[in-house]
């Protein structure tokens, strides 16, 4: 069956098509230029972007894919979490298109996207496997099984700041154009990574192995900055930004190989916006060869928010069978991920 999934839970509309764990096509449009003068992204230029990108991004993604609209066998869509506004415009949109094509609708979280975005590249999960999801709002350690069908073991989150939160801000301290995360990577490339001791939190001895906290070192880097000018001196900002991607990428990698040491786990998958930081993925890489582990990263257009990740969940639950959700389902903007679906696939008894 050919699945379409519709992502609007923040500033990108996506839609994408999938089948059989294979992605026919899709498409984005960012509200990002809108946001960009205020500094981050406003939920009511969002929402409305949405509105304007919905229908077109749609019509973009049958193109990329070479189908029209009747091809559609079911619709998956973004329930949450999210930007409540932006969420329902997505899911108005989907819950349109399954009505009027008489096809069933599937409500699905976004972060489950986010890991379901590695299948379209590398093939389906194994069973069990460590994700390391980092991205705008999350940090998070997680024990992931069969996705349509069993609750996701949460080892670890963030104690504060996400960790592409802190790119973020510590990006804007450095005077560094929106969005933070990409233009730290680019500024770091011309830094030296060793050039600032910043600290590595929560990894001390007697800290939780998996629970990490960005505020800190988010706090270390504006200190930093603010020095430098007090001082009257330029801020050496390649520097600050090699050394605060070094302290970031250091601090999640050491705990996602920790946990999967600590629970016998041979692959790890790394998703979400901050899996596209080039350090994250080399260190990443390094350290898991170092300690025998399998490591799976979706590619940097699959990171970031897409239509085409929720389509990957969606086609899961129809070919586990899972129950539609209804049509006056509602968006849950700070949906907990118990579940990757609203409705997951029971097991049989
Ligand atoms: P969430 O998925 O938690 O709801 P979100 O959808 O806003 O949040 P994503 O789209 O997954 O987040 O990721 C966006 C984040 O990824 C931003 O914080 C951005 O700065 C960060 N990011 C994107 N590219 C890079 C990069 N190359 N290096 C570091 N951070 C990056
Ligand atoms: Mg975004
Ligand atoms: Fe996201």
């Amino acid at each position: 069956p050919v699945v379409l999934g519709i992502e609007s839970s923040c500033d990108e509309t996506g839609a994408g098509l999938v089948r059989d764990g294979r992605l026919l096509g899709h498409a984005v449009a960012s509200s990002m230029d809108e946001h960009a003068r205020f500094g981050g992204v406003v939920p009511e230029i969002a929402a409305r972007a949405h509105v304007h990108a919905a229908a077109p991004v749609v019509r973009a993604a049958l193109a990329d894919a070479g189908l029209a609209m009747g091809d559609i066998d079911a619709v998956a869509v973004t329930t949450g979490p999210g930007l409540s506004g932006a969420l329902q415009v997505g899911v108005a949109a989907a819950k349109g298109i399954a009505y009027s094509l008489g096809v069933p609708l599937h409500g699905v979280h976004h972060l489950a996207g986010h890991v379901a975005a590695d299948t379209l590249e590398h093939g389906p999960l194994p069973n069990p496997c460590m994700v390391l999801i980092v991205s705008g709002g999350h940090t998070s350690l997680l024990l992931v099984r069969d996705l349509a069908r069993d609750p996701i073991v949460h080892l670890g989150d963030t104690l504060d700041d996400a960790a592409g939160e802190c790119f973020d801000k510590v990006a804007r301290v450095f005077g560094l154009p929106y969005p933070g995360g990409p233009a730290v990577d680019r500024a770091a490339r011309e830094g030296d990574p060793r050039a600032v001791p910043f600290p590595r939190p929560l990894t001390g001895p007697r800290d939780d192995p998996y629970a990490f906290s960005f505020s800190g070192l988010k706090t270390a880097a504006a200190r930093w900055a603010e020095q430098h000018r007090q001082a009257g001196l330029p801020l050496p900002v390649a520097d600050g930004a090699a050394s605060l991607q070094e302290a970031i990428a250091d601090v999640l990698t050491r705990k996602a190989v920790a946990a999967c040491a600590g629970h016998g786990v041979g692959t790890l998958v790394v998703v979400g916006g901050v899996a596209a930081n080039s350090r994250v993925r080399a260190l990443a890489q390094s350290r898991c060869d170092a300690a025998g582990i399998e490591l799976r990263v979706p590619p940097l257009r699959l990171c970031t928010d897409n239509g085409a990740m929720i389509a990957a969940v969606g086609d899961l639950l129809v070919r586990a069978g899972a129950e539609p959700a209804p049509l006056d389902v509602s968006v849950d903007p700070s949906a907990p991920l118990t579940y990757a679906a609203l409705h997951p696939v029971a097991r049989p008894a």
